[in-house]
């Protein structure tokens, strides 16, 4: 029976979000300006932080992160090698060395423990002089263990700069992701869990900070430069340092606005749609299910990603996917692991055992679909096609 292709991700936009944008693209107003302080204020009493600063994306945001707390040359930035382009990337911009630590196996977030073998991994390939800061990234949106993160940063006097792209909205010990490390960077990208199409958010509790980066997200100009064309701006400004051009438009923020009212919602059912994988899923030996969460890590199912477990399957990842694919399913990787690509070979001459539980890892994970849009229906597909896979297939 031909059925219909169910995609990876849709986004969740409603007449809520359409409305917004059509107002906003009448009210004369359409690039940065009022709407975006008005989401980033939204934003700031969601997270309870004092500063939200609304940016073009998450990549931007966390390179205004790192400027903020002065990367420069040659410093080293602790990361996780299991993570998107974005995340280490940044760091290079200031010709600095990202300090890949490997993940846990069951949460694939950083695994601290691993930090001593990483470091020094590191630096039999490459020359770090001094660790300025740590960037965890939290996996799928299950929230890192921040106590031990922020106990390590604090003992070598790091910087906690979070990379939550996935993690809206995420709780640690009861406490959201946003309003616990020093820098805390968003993503509001077209398959994340709230979307302006493309976005960022800046959180912080740092006035200085906060400044800094405001000022760079907008060409170093030193006040409200979005306001000069406004009734109540002015002509003059004055560029204190060369900044950026990473501000985020009025439309965007528009949708932003709309968005994160329904953030809840969004979550109950994400968090419903893994339930119902977790019910059926957790059951297969052939495959391991991922961490539910509990009251301590509150998990925000921006992915739901299972495993392999390759020794009882006749097939690899690629062939499984490629089968979800023919029965009409979306699937995904999250993600190749950095240490994997041709650059970070070609600078670092990385083999993949150098990170042996993210490159184990990687060759047996494959994100299911998890978004609100999806019905019970295509949740339902969804497990039937796994579970068909599965028994054509194992050994
Ligand atoms: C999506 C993503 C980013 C980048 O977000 P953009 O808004 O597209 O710049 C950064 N880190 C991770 C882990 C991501 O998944």
């Amino acid at each position: 029976m031909e059925k219909i292709f169910l995609p990876f991700a849709i986004p969740s936009i409603g007449e809520e979000e359409i409305d917004a944008v059509v107002e906003t693209l009448k009210s004369g107003w359409i690039t940065n300006g009022p709407r975006t302080r008005l989401f980033e204020a939204d934003f700031a009493k969601r997270i309870g932080c004092k500063h939200a600063i609304a940016v073009n994306s998450c990549t931007a945001a966390l390179h205004l992160a790192l400027e903020a707390i002065h990367i420069g040359e040659k410093d080293g930035v602790i990361t996780s090698p299991m993570t998107f382009a974005a995340t280490a990337e940044v760091i290079l911009y200031f010709k600095a060395q990202p300090v890949f630590v490997d993940i846990d196996p069951i949460t694939l977030n950083i695994d601290i423990s691993k930090l001593e073998e990483g470091i020094s991994v590191f630096k039999k390939r490459a020359s770090v002089e001094h660790i300025k800061a740590i960037l965890p990234v939290h996996f799928s949106g299950y929230p890192c263990s921040m106590d031990e993160i922020l106990q390590v940063a604090q003992k070598n006097e790091w910087k906690v700069v979070e990379d939550a792209a996935h993690a809206l909205p995420s709780f640690y010990k009861g406490r959201i992701i946003g309003n616990i490390g020093d820098i805390t960077c968003f993503s509001f990208y077209a398959t994340k869990n709230m979307t302006t199409c493309e976005g960022g958010m800046v959180t912080t509790n740092d006035d200085g900070w906060a400044e800094r980066i405001r000022i760079m997200s907008l060409h170093g100009i030193s006040k409200d430069a979005w306001k000069r064309y406004q009734e109540d701006g002015t002509w003059e400004y004055d560029i204190v340092s060369p900044g950026f051009k990473y501000n985020m438009t009025d439309i965007a923020a528009a949708m932003g606005m709309a968005q994160l009212k329904k953030l809840n919602t969004l979550l109950a059912r994400r968090t419903a749609i893994a339930q119902m994988y977790h019910q059926v899923l957790s059951l297969l030996p052939e495959i391991e299910t991922p961490p539910m969460g509990s009251d301590l890590f509150q998990h925000s199912w921006h992915l739901y990603v299972i495993k392999l477990n390759l020794d009882s399957l006749s097939v690899d990842r690629a062939r499984f996917v490629d089968e979800m694919k023919a029965l009409g399913i979306g699937v995904s990787v999250h993600f190749i692991p950095l240490h994997m690509h041709s650059y970070y070979k070609a600078c670092y001459g990385f083999q993949p055992s150098d990170y042996p539980v993210a490159y184990e890892t990687y060759q047996r994970i494959v994100s299911l679909p998890i978004y609100p849009k999806m019905t019970d229906a295509d949740v339902e597909r969804v497990i039937d096609a796994v579970v068909g896979v599965i028994k054509r297939f194992k050994r």
